[in-house]
């Protein structure tokens, strides 16, 4: 299937619908998943359009994968996480959702099970102070 410039990502990344953003380089953003399965899951996306891993280049999957790395070390400290798990789809077979390649990045914490997939809006202030909270330890 081809890339579909119209999907949700692709209008966070041209700045057509918000978000909260956490980080941002020349090559990926960095924000807050709206329908978390935990406190402080996140989604790490290349600025570069592909919709999953077929089509991404190896030397942007590195980037990725090297950014997605510096949010789950910030984030394991920000929320006190016991564990983080990392998820990444690949087709609607796969539960991907969003059609532009995305990593998600969630903290874990013991005895407490990973809430459904994009299910249930997280309320506006406590996506902003994880937000917040994901800044400060990546500016520490
Ligand atoms: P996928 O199923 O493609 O791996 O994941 C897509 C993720 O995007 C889901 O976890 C879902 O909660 C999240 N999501 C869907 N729409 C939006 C949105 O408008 N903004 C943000 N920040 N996350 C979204």
């Amino acid at each position: 299937m081809a890339y579909d410039r119209n999907n949700i990502f692709a209008k966070i990344l041209r700045g057509e619908i918000p978000c909260y953003k956490v980080y941002e380089d020349d090559n990926v953003l960095a924000f807050m998943d709206v329908m978390p399965q935990s406190d402080g899951h996140t989604l790490i996306i290349p600025k570069y359009e592909a919709e999953n891993i077929f089509q991404l280049p190896v030397g942007e999957l590195q980037t990725l994968i090297a950014a997605t790395q510096h949010i789950a070390i910030a984030a394991r400290k920000a929320f006190n996480a016991d564990g983080i798990t990392l998820m990444q789809f690949n087709g609607e077979s796969s539960g991907q959702t969003v059609f532009h390649i995305h990593f998600h990045v969630v903290p874990r914490y013991d005895g407490k099970p990973m809430a459904m997939h994009a299910r249930g809006m997280a309320d506006k202030t406590v996506l902003e102070k994880h937000a917040e909270l994901l800044k400060q330890a990546l500016n520490a």
